[in-house]
């Protein structure tokens, strides 16, 4: 007689049949994506749905399927849409979805142990070593994204600059203020990491940028040489590859010569810049990157992995190890058994329990190969320049930002303009054509397009030009 006290089915070809229907939906919805809005407002009915409360009994899992269908699947963010191009949001692929479910049916745990899941990530950091340029000893790992990453790569510097005592005694361990620097053009996340490591955000320096939004390294270098003039102690400078506003690139190999001269941890923010590397007319700009000291990057960005798939890369991989590392008795190693294969990723992380973040990146990039991601990135880049062509072609539309990368500001000019183009975006988002966002530069409210979507195509671009036009029109009427 069969325990019923398991959450396997009694009756595995339903599960079965089930499994099969989904897997067809999910691919036809990719498939046929085109076909349905960009994004739709969640009625009002919908959202109540979610209020139900605990499900003590038993679904048939038929049933909540269904739900799923009617009332998740048609209101989700829309990134998987060609015609999405708010915020630098990753469209996601096929291959890299399948391989999402198939870690989840592996349901490994990447904390430690002695498993060929655990050897897929080891490899994947090699291939991140290799497409950087970093040598044998760097150490890599996947984290949720570029936020958590950034957080490491600040935390092994305050490592590097007062040893591991600060893992104890904390900033006791220093006598001085550390101080760190950054664009002005950098994101929050950097400063929050700041304000977790203890060290606080009053210690970021945000310098000022250059016309092209990059961080002005004759400003940083005074920066540094007032603070330490104050008995301040500068310890990390964090380059900024691909800025969110507006994609901006820092000059890593100048702020490179710098870290050095002057002894800083130099950390680069490449959340989805980074990978640009791999587009052959990108990669020159990116020089100075193979000699950061850690690389925060999302693969699934620009990378088009599945979210989420964040990654960080120590050079120095003893340092990163000794920042995170302890031997609890429950996680002793030994040299054989499931218990090998130390040093594991938990010794270099914020985490113990972690997920097969690593298959859906090996899927993506065994099938693809990293020449077709370059091209999807120099792609999106090649959308963004014929983007700021018709901006700039168009009298009614103001061109607030070069497009330097693949993304794109611009505003529809108007005696209202702040008012009028948070109008635009939002009618934008509900006509479910296209989705850009807001951002505001100088304190001017720009309409951004961040052209991320490998599905994204020219007349996407179009149809945003018209919209922005039409809407700019029927509200400068009204
Ligand atoms: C997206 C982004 C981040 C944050 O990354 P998450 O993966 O969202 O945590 C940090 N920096 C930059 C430049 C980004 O574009």
């Amino acid at each position: 007689m069969r325990d019923k006290t398991t959450l396997d089915p009694v009756d595995w070809d339903d599960l079965r049949a089930n499994g099969h229907r989904m897997l067809d939906d999910i691919l036809n919805y990719i498939q046929n994506i085109r076909e349905r809005p960009v994004w739709q407002p969640i009625p009002g009915e919908v959202r109540d749905h979610f209020k139900s409360p605990v499900p003590v009994a038993e679904n048939d899992l038929a049933v909540v399927y269904d739900e799923f269908l009617k009332n998740i699947l048609p209101f989700s963010t829309g990134n998987v849409h060609p015609g999405f191009m708010g915020w630098v949001h990753g469209g996601g692929n096929p291959a890299g979805m399948l391989g999402e479910m198939l870690a989840a049916g592996l349901n490994a745990n990447l904390g430690g142990r002695d498993h060929t899941p655990i050897e897929v990530e080891r490899q994947i950091t090699q291939w991140v070593r290799d497409i950087f340029g970093f040598p044998e000893e760097a150490t890599g790992l996947f984290v949720t994204g570029t936020s958590t990453a950034n957080l490491i790569g600040v935390l092994v510097a305050r490592t590097a600059t007062l040893g591991t005592e600060v893992r104890r005694s904390g900033l006791a361990a220093s006598r001085r203020q550390l101080v760190a620097y950054a664009s002005a053009a950098a994101h929050g996340c950097v400063a929050r990491a700041l304000e977790i490591s203890g060290i606080g955000s009053d210690a970021l320096r945000l310098i000022e940028t250059d016309e092209l939004h990059r961080l002005d390294t004759g400003a940083l270098e005074r920066a540094i040489i007032s603070d330490r003039h104050e008995g301040l102690l500068p310890f990390l400078i964090v380059g900024t590859a691909g800025s969110v506003d507006v994609g901006a690139i820092d000059d890593l190999a100048a702020i490179a010569e710098i870290a050095q001269r002057e002894k800083l941890w130099f950390h680069v923010d490449g959340a989805f810049g980074a990978l640009g590397i791999l587009a052959p007319e990108i990669q020159p700009r990116l020089k100075g990157i193979e000699s950061a000291d850690s690389i925060a990057f999302d693969f699934h960005k620009w990378g088009q992995v599945p979210y989420d798939a964040g990654f960080i890369l120590v050079r120095d991989g003893s340092l990163h190890h000794d920042t995170f590392a302890s031997r609890p008795g429950y996680l002793t190693r030994d040299t054989r058994g499931l218990a090998g294969g130390s040093p594991w990723p938990c010794d270099f992380g914020l985490d113990l329990s972690r997920g097969f973040r690593a298959l859906k990146t090996w899927f993506t990039l065994k099938v693809h190969g990293t020449e077709k991601i370059g091209a999807v990135i120099a792609k999106t880049c090649t959308l963004a320049r014929d983007l700021e062509s018709k901006v700039v072609a168009e009298p009614e539309l103001e061109l607030l930002a070069p497009a330097q990368l693949n993304i794109v500001c611009f505003r529809y000019r108007s005696e209202d303009p702040d008012r009028i183009n948070s109008e635009i975006v939002a009618s934008l988002h509900e006509s479910g054509i296209v989705a850009p966002s807001v951002t505001v530069l100088s304190g001017r409210v720009a309409i951004r397009a961040a052209l991320v979507n490998h599905r994204t195509e020219a007349c996407d671009v179009d149809a945003l030009v018209q919209s922005v036009l039409e809407l700019g029109r029927s509200l400068a009427r009204s």
